[in-house]
């Protein structure tokens, strides 16, 4: 009897990975197109890539905070153990969000990446539903010595350090992408770069923390300056693409060309890609575990660098609330996933142990409770039935020009999970 419970105790462990045991330090990224409309979705597999750095951790490769709308999970063949998993985002659950989602179908670039296998694995990827559950919706196998892959990076750019702290194994690693920069800006491109990432260091948690970070800048120049901005009839040739007005939000600046944006990324190991776009246009946007935007030129660049990063790096939610709003984007009666919002339906598993005693939950806004951690209605773009953890803060306006406790601490959690 006690054999049979030692073999099932065995068995039903997390698996513990040993980085070189199933892993080059180089990275395999699948290239994928998703697809759908409001109310499905479909996976087509485009490529695999062998890219010449990993910047993750050898240690931490299982994701334990389950962020993310979606996630990958990859299995070694042979045993079926899980050996790598990482919750992400994409402009395609954003966009099927909208109301033109309802009318007709439309496909988005999407990547995932994880450590070069050194065996047969399997991958699967996964998407929420409703409910918030993670359901299987595709799954692929990779034999390093038998599937077709890509080698050779077609995009290599020269890469310039901003910030060198250590072995990118054990450091959080930015890539941060010149986009809209002619080849005569080089210099304006670095200096962007380097003041907005300085200003980085001078918030709360992160000035802590500078030693967990390396900070690398990639440099791809563009035929012209600055992005798209269809509202003013403006179309400009940049290498990576990005327009204002995505989803018809006029200061929501993305790309759709995903796959580019990866390929000169990878010319440096990296955690998180963000592409500084030479504009004095206010805006950018961010999405878990997929890229930052932000724009280099006007007075409130650093505050819209340093919100934007929480989204991608830390799973933030925006802590504002709209009267129009996505109207699918939070479900009532269904908690949320991100760390610094909730519907008070798992209310345990989120901040209610960072509220003092006699805090009553909802917390009223009155200026009584102005300085206090609690449960304030109105975030993730709703008015109503959704709550944050203070009355302002970084992820809701640019006002008090610093994190909520809460949000500083899902940020230094990432750090030690990139830095382990
Ligand atoms: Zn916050």
């Amino acid at each position: 009897m006690k054999n049979i419970f030692i073999l099932f105790i065995f068995f039903t462990l997390p698996a513990y990975c040993q980085f070189s045991t199933y892993f080059e330090n180089h990275t395999l990224r699948m290239d994928y197109i998703h697809s759908g409309n409001s109310t499905d979705e479909f996976y087509a597999f485009k490529q695999f890539k062998k890219e010449k750095y990993w910047g993750g951790s050898h240690k931490n490769l299982l994701e334990t905070f389950e962020y993310g709308k979606y996630f990958v999970k990859v299995f070694d063949f042979d045993s079926g153990d899980m050996i790598y998993s990482r919750g992400y985002g994409s402009l395609f659950h954003e966009w099927s969000n909208t109301p033109e989602a309802k009318k007709f179908n439309k496909a988005f670039e999407e990547s995932v990446t994880f450590p070069f296998p050194k065996k047969k694995i399997i991958i699967k990827l996964y998407s929420r539903n409703k409910e918030m559950k993670f359901e299987e919706k595709f799954f692929i196998e990779f034999d390093p010595s038998k599937t077709p892959y890509l080698k050779k990076n077609d995009f290599e750019c020269p890469v310039i350090d901003i910030v060198k702290s250590g072995s990118p194994d054990k450091k959080v690693d930015i890539v941060v992408l010149s986009e809209g920069y002619t080849e005569k800006e080089l210099g304006k491109f670095i200096k962007d770069c380097q003041e907005l990432v300085k200003k980085l260091f001078t918030y709360s948690p992160y000035d802590k923390y500078k030693d967990y970070f390396n900070v690398k800048a990639v440099w791809a120049s563009s035929i012209e300056s600055g992005s798209d901005n269809p509202l003013k009839d403006i179309e400009v040739n940049t290498v990576l693409n990005t327009s204002f007005n995505t989803l018809y939000s006029d200061r929501y600046c993305m790309t759709l060309s995903y796959h580019k944006v990866r390929d000169i990324a990878a010319n440096a190991p990296y955690d998180q890609i963000y592409i500084l776009v030479n504009t004095e246009k206010y805006g950018g946007g961010a999405i878990y575990n997929y890229y930052s935007v932000s724009a280099g030129g006007n007075l409130q660049s650093p505050k819209v660098f340093i919100h934007e990063f929480g989204h991608a790096f830390a799973g933030l939610a925006d802590e504002y609330a709209y009267e129009d709003s996505f109207e699918n984007m939070y479900v009532k009666g269904v908690e949320p996933w991100e760390p610094n919002i909730t519907t008070l339906v798992d209310f345990d598993h989120k901040w209610k142990n960072m509220i003092n005693n006699g805090i009553p939950i909802p917390t009223p806004s009155t200026s009584e409770y102005n300085d206090v951690v609690g449960a304030f209605e109105g975030a993730g773009y709703l008015l109503k039935g959704v709550y944050r953890p203070k009355q302002d803060c970084l992820m809701r306006s640019f006002a008090g020009d610093e994190f909520c406790p809460v949000c500083k601490k899902a940020i230094e959690d990432m750090i030690r999970f990139y830095s382990e």
